[in-house]
């Protein structure tokens, strides 16, 4: 089928059957897309979708669901992607062209998420949230036509009742609602189920298991339907997956696409190489280096030695921060000497380093790992430094360790509640506000790569203008063995439920490829 690049104008304007199909703004999702399209715009729909559902999250952690806030932040952020033309409110009259591209971009990204995130339960959880909760506000936006244009082109079956109902019904009503709101509002009955989310608020009038729904709560009940449909197509798209696997350039992609990292790659390609040196690290760790790095440092300098793991996330985001590879070579020989004959490191690890920096092997330049990376792959195990702290450690241990950095106590509650929550990344951008002594009601940080982290932190000490909360080198605490099995136990309780085995793909780097060359074990 033909294929149609999002800004060509089409001769002769919009088909009729585009316009047929995608007569509505907003969409229930009921039938799946049956044009080819290219696996570069499969690949391109599918990240600019992921770009909106993660602002759609960001926006529902950071401020209230439908406050003034949460609705400005959604706008700036898919302003920012091809979805913009959705934000348009309008219903009704000749629909543009970038408007209808922008319904059949929502259409097929909407699918593609669904085949990449049907994979496990966590997986399907986060899809389930952020589309309902995008749903939401895009329902919030229209107006009572597109809403009544909404039910009736999706056979809803919602109408109305009669004014002689209402009327009798309406000192309940008055009761349950301002009687302003009463009277300008249309009443839906429905039954109780189809409106839990209201019946628990105590926001409708309930009689014999009907609720009466005024027009403005619409959203409720047209929620509870996407989310029971949508459930149910994801529990259908992951048991048809198997016969998918069989193609391997649809898997990987699908694979890597919940471990996307949609920002800056951070490698030193950029004007920072050669500005760091070897005997800056220390400091710098102190300084700017994310909980993750120093804690990677900090395991190098006690053990002299790092897993293969972490020898690849540190040495990575040390390259990325500017680490020249022959500066590289002198940091790594030095810590690793002190434990081992120097022979032995020249053998087995060299290469590694070389490898990192694309100087053997398929000699790529490789780039560092980004947060999603980090969080979503290669659990730690016993021994092991690498991870995302805020991911990785069990909540005591991770109060423990802020407050030995001197970490105020509400900020430590708020870090170790958005990493209870599962907002690894927030409760990283928490932390850096805290050791930056960056003030606010809000999380105004937002970190998605270790690597952005230390660039901010440069950026903000480089100012000099503010008394930075420097964190406590001298009382990192060690984990010991229980302790860390207990913070491995709880990722790979997590981890199991994500796995299906698609997860173990990495979606940037041969890590087979090295693994078989180093042959490395401890
Ligand atoms: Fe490191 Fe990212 Fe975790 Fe912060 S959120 S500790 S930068 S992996």
């Amino acid at each position: 089928m033909e294929i149609i690049k999002t800004r060509q104008r089409r001769p002769g304007g919009i088909k009729s059957e585009v316009k047929q199909k995608y007569a509505h703004p907003l969409q229930f999702y009921s039938l799946p897309p049956e044009e080819t399209i290219s696996l570069q715009e499969f690949e391109e729909f599918a990240v600019e979708r992921l770009k909106v559902l993660k602002a759609v999250e960001t926006a529902s952690v950071r401020h209230v669901r439908g406050s003034t806030e949460y609705v400005a932040y959604l706008e700036k952020e898919i302003k920012n992607t091809k979805f913009k033309s959705l934000l348009k409110v309008s219903y009704g009259g000749e629909v543009k062209e970038d408007e209808m591209d922008a319904r059949r971009l929502d259409h097929i990204s909407h699918f593609i998420l669904r085949l990449a995130y049907c994979r496990s339960e966590d997986l399907r959880r986060w899809f389930l949230q952020q589309e309902l909760d995008l749903f939401r506000f895009r329902f919030q936006r229209q107006k009572k036509d597109s809403h009544l244009s909404f039910l009736k082109i999706n056979n809803l079956g919602y109408k109305p009742i009669p004014d002689e109902e209402k009327t009798k019904v309406l000192p309940y009503l008055v009761a349950c609602d301002t009687p302003a709101r009463v009277e300008v509002n249309e009443y839906y009955k429905v039954h109780f189920t189809e409106a839990l989310d209201l019946v628990r608020g105590k926001r409708v009038y309930l009689e014999r298991g009907f609720a009466f729904v005024a027009q403005d709560d619409l959203a409720s009940i047209l929620l509870s339907v996407y989310r029971t449909r949508l459930s149910h197509a994801l529990a259908v798209t992951c048991r048809a997956l198997p016969h998918l696997e069989e193609d391997d350039r649809l898997l990987p992609m699908l694979c890597g696409l919940s471990k996307r990292y949609l920002g800056q790659d951070y490698n030193n390609k950029k004007t920072n190489v050669g500005q760091i040196t070897a005997d800056m690290i220390d400091l710098l760790s102190r300084t700017s280096f994310p909980p993750c790095m120093q804690q990677l440092h900090q395991g190098l300098r006690s053990n002299h030695h790092l897993k293969h793991g972490g020898r690849m996330q540190y040495g990575l985001f040390l390259k990325g921060i500017g680490l020249s590879l022959d500066e590289a070579m002198k940091f790594w020989r030095a810590e690793f000497v002190k434990g081992m004959d120097p022979d032995k490191f020249d053998k087995q690890y060299s290469y590694n380093i070389r490898h990192n920096y694309g100087k053997e092997g398929k000699r790529a330049d490789y780039t560092p790992y980004s947060c999603m990376k980090i969080i979503m792959s290669n659990t730690p195990g016993q021994g092991d430094s690498h991870g995302c702290p805020f991911r990785h450690c069990d909540g005591d241990l991770l109060r423990q360790k802020l407050r030995a950095q001197n970490i105020a106590k509400d900020a430590i509650d708020e870090i170790s509640k958005f990493a209870k929550e599962g907002h690894y990344q927030l409760a990283c951008g928490r932390y850096f506000d805290a050791s930056h002594n960056i003030s606010g009601d809000n999380v105004e940080t937002s970190i998605n790569h270790p690597n952005q982290y230390f660039e901010e932190s440069q950026n903000i000490r480089k100012d000099g203008g503010k008394k930075l909360n420097t964190p406590n080198p001298g009382r990192v605490i060690r984990v010991s063995a229980s302790q860390n099995s207990q913070a491995v136990k709880t990722a790979s309780q997590l981890t199991d439920t994500q796995n299906t085995g698609l997860d173990e793909m990495e979606d940037d780097f041969p890590m087979e490829e090295l693994d078989s060359m180093l042959q490395e074990t401890q």
